[in-house]
């Protein structure tokens, strides 16, 4: 039996969450996640995966990673520090080190707990954390479990960014400063203004992590954000994920040689907890193979993206101000958006609703993921359906 007092916590709570309206179901898909799903036994138009470059189902990666399955078992059988380091994980650091344009790189289990790992072996108590509002869930995580203090940037915002760093470094009161931001933030699609943010953190001194988790597959010809404005040597952390654009799991960091040592000698998801399968070293080290040498399918991601863009913003949306292919369509209130999407779902369109407190309030929206997986078949089938729905809604005249 249970603990009276467990359950109570549990009822009261689970309650509250959905009387507030932010408990959320899960779905459960019938299959692989590729461009089209099947859930509750209805096949669908997959524009909810960050699945950027259809890797996830990539002939080319399933290969790679029964090989290596073969080659080296199904677990790794040991966390890296004790014997969990076999040389496959060894391959795709300097893989990712390579493609990232740096001296080395650290692999972790996954993005999430890169940034519980490395944000806290470098950021101490006594030291200052410039954190942009928009951070991701696992920046503010590991930006808190560092115990150093946090400042909160607005978003995007450069002259926020220039005082603040200014009066954290100037006042004395602090051993080390770091500015954190995502590459490409995930809500709206916009890009981190990097050259700037250089500029402001070389002058006064402040470390520079870069979290790249939908940029890297994506922007600079899948290399990253920080590629795609050529500033490998002037960001200290090239963090980000091995799950999205890459498709398999597992994050890493790329740096220099002495940074990755001190990450791999401190960072306690790496000491104590077992290292990524050797079916999932071997499946990124070919996605990575896959981008540098095959450009097109970076290419596809980006024509797909743009050629849904400009036909939802044809038919009358609202599609934000992205710079790259995360899609908000935005219709504003809450209510309207959970509508939408249920709609949309009815339809054979699989988006999700995005609505206050992860957005804005009044900012409610679906948020679409077009890929290098999509047919423009597809794509043109979601723009049916979307025209539509917008119609029935009064969304779009
Ligand atoms: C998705 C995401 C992560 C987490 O990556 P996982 O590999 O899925 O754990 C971290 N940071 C950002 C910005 C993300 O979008």
């Amino acid at each position: 039996m249970s603990s009276k007092v467990l359950d109570q916590f549990l009822e009261t709570n689970l309650e509250d969450l959905k009387e507030k309206g932010l408990f959320s179901t899960i779905d459960v898909l019938e299959g692989s996640n590729g461009p089209i799903i099947t859930v509750n036994g209805m096949k669908m138009i997959n524009l909810a995966s960050n699945n950027y470059l259809g890797f996830a189902t990539r002939p080319e990666l399933i290969e790679a990673d029964v090989e290596a399955t073969k080659h080296y078992g199904a677990g790794a059988g040991a966390v890296r520090t004790i014997n969990g380091t076999l040389d496959i994980h060894q391959k795709l650091e300097e893989k990712i080190a390579e493609f990232k344009g740096t001296e080395a790189a650290i692999a972790f289990q996954s993005g999430f707990n890169c940034n519980m790992g490395a944000i806290s072996a470098v950021m101490k108590k006594g030291d200052a954390i410039l954190s942009d509002a928009l951070n991701h869930a696992s920046i503010i995580d590991g930006c808190r479990l560092s115990g150093a203090k946090i400042i909160r940037v607005n978003h995007q915002d450069m002259e926020d960014l220039e005082a603040k760093a200014k009066a954290a470094t100037e006042s004395g009161e602090y051993n080390k400063v770091m500015y954190i931001t995502d590459g490409v933030f995930s809500m709206d699609g916009d890009v981190a203004k990097i050259p700037e943010i250089v500029e402001i953190c070389e002058k006064y001194n402040i470390i520079t992590y870069v979290d790249d988790a939908h940029g890297t597959g994506v922007m600079g010809k899948g290399r990253g954000t920080v590629k795609h404005f050529g500033m490998q040597d002037h960001i200290d952390f090239q963090m980000g994920t091995l799950s999205k654009g890459i498709g398999v799991v597992g994050g890493y960091v790329a740096g220099t040689k002495q940074l990755i040592t001190w990450l791999k000698s401190q960072a306690r998801p790496f000491l104590f907890s077992t290292s990524l399968t050797p079916g999932a070293s071997g499946a990124c080290i070919k996605a990575i193979e896959l981008i540098e040498e095959h450009p097109e399918y970076v290419e596809t991601l980006w024509e797909n993206a743009n050629y849904f863009k400009s036909e939802l913003k044809r038919i009358g949306y609202d599609i934000g101000q992205s710079e790259t292919p995360i899609t908000p369509v935005i219709v504003g209130d809450e209510k309207l958006a959970q509508e939408f999407s249920k709609k949309l779902l009815e339809n054979g369109v699989y988006v999700k609703p995005i609505v206050f407190p992860t957005v804005p309030l009044g900012t409610g929206r679906v948020r679409n993921m077009p890929n290098a997986g999509h047919t423009k078949e597809m794509l043109d089938d979601a723009i049916k359906v979307y025209e539509k729905v917008g119609k029935e809604l009064g969304i779009i005249k």
